[in-house]
């Protein structure tokens, strides 16, 4: 439930209003929107009177959210969510640019990388350290020694870190080394793990499950955000399909729906969507104009010679090659992105 409160409510009006619904026993999560105030209201609302809501002064509806996921809804928080990692702000008007290994090879390996993106002045270093196969019998990551190699390549080029969190006991060995957390396809429903990554104070990349449905997708950002931390990051890494021609399927339409019903910035991983470097600028520019905060695309200096996705994993050139493509329509995009940002707030809030 949200109740729609009048921007000029007094102080007074609202704490009494607060003071009501805490003693009922419920949680609340208060946001600002364009011409409103919005209190979400999370927990057993049984004992809650609708009627005795709308008697406070200051309120002016009370609406229930019928969606399972509450805290990640933009009914909940119209305007969008700004993840800052270190001064790079994923959700803002310009979109966010990551790139890095499918895996964490050698110092040398990640520091030739590292490099490459503080050229192309990309803001985000990816790079894999515990790695999640489909077999038993491949390359597993490089492990522990691997943390501080990507950290002080990230921070010798000034570029926050990603890296793929695969179980709990990983937050604690990660948490001095790398900015953001990703949680990958295969773990989207590791819900005890998503609830111990709510209660860091990092961002969380989260990847969209294999077979994962809209709503699936949003209740496991909702773990976290219902365990303290606001800062998630959705992801679109392709899902499985009939088709037979890429490793799966962009869902391109996630893209705006996301947008529609959440205030979460999302992310497209062309890499892991198409599985092949023939197809990762088209997808890429897709992503964007349809609305993605940014994008996540594996690089290594010598794809032929990769431990894991050698198959989609970019060359230099390549790279190169794509940021040239993506300069050409970058500042339509962020344009494209102003307009639209501002639409989409505007709509929730008169639908309230
Ligand atoms: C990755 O990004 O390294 C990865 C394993 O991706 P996904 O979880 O989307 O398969
Ligand atoms: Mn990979």
């Amino acid at each position: 439930m949200i109740i729609v409160v009048s921007k000029s409510a007094s102080e007074k009006e609202l704490k009494n209003l607060r003071d009501f619904l805490l003693n009922k026993g419920v949680q609340l999560h208060e946001s600002d929107g364009i011409s409103k105030r919005i209190i979400g209201i999370i927990g057993d609302k049984h004992n809650l009177d609708k009627d005795a809501i709308i008697a406070f002064p200051g309120v002016e509806k009370v609406i229930p959210i019928m969606e399972a996921y509450k805290l990640a809804s933009r009914k909940f928080h119209p305007a969008n969510t700004i993840v800052d990692v270190k001064g790079v702000k994923i959700g803002d008007t310009e979109p966010v640019q990551m790139a890095g290994p499918c895996s964490v090879e050698s110092e040398e390996q990640i520091w030739s990388i590292a490099e490459e993106l503080s050229k192309k002045g990309t803001h985000i270093l990816r790079g894999g350290i515990f790695k999640p196969r489909s077999s038993p019998y491949s390359f597993q990551g490089i492990g522990k020694v691997g943390l501080s190699w990507i950290k002080e390549a990230g921070a010798h080029y000034n570029l926050p870190v990603i890296s793929e969190v695969m179980e709990i006991k990983q937050i604690d060995i990660m948490y001095d080394y790398i900015d953001i957390f990703q949680v990958g396809a295969r773990n989207m429903q590791n819900f005890r793990l998503l609830e111990a990554l709510g209660k860091t104070d990092k961002p969380i990349m989260l990847k969209r499950g294999i077979s994962a449905k809209l709503s699936e997708f949003l209740m496991s950002a909702e773990y976290i955000l219902s365990n303290g931390n606001e800062k998630v990051i959705l992801c679109e890494r392709g899902i499985r399909t009939f088709v037979e021609y890429t490793r799966n399927t962009l869902d391109i339409n996630v893209i705006p729906m996301v947008k529609n019903v959440s205030h979460l910035p999302i992310i497209v991983d062309p890499s892991h969507a198409t599985g092949r470097t023939d197809l990762i600028v088209p997808i890429t520019l897709a992503g964007l104009v349809a609305g993605a905060d940014g994008f996540i695309v594996e690089i290594h200096p010598k794809p032929q010679e990769a431990l894991s996705d050698g198959a989609q994993q970019l060359n230099f050139a390549q790279f190169d090659s794509m940021m040239n493509e993506y300069n050409m329509i970058k500042d339509s995009i962020t344009m494209l992105r102003k307009s639209n940002q501002s639409k989409i707030e505007q709509d929730v809030s008169d639908s309230l």
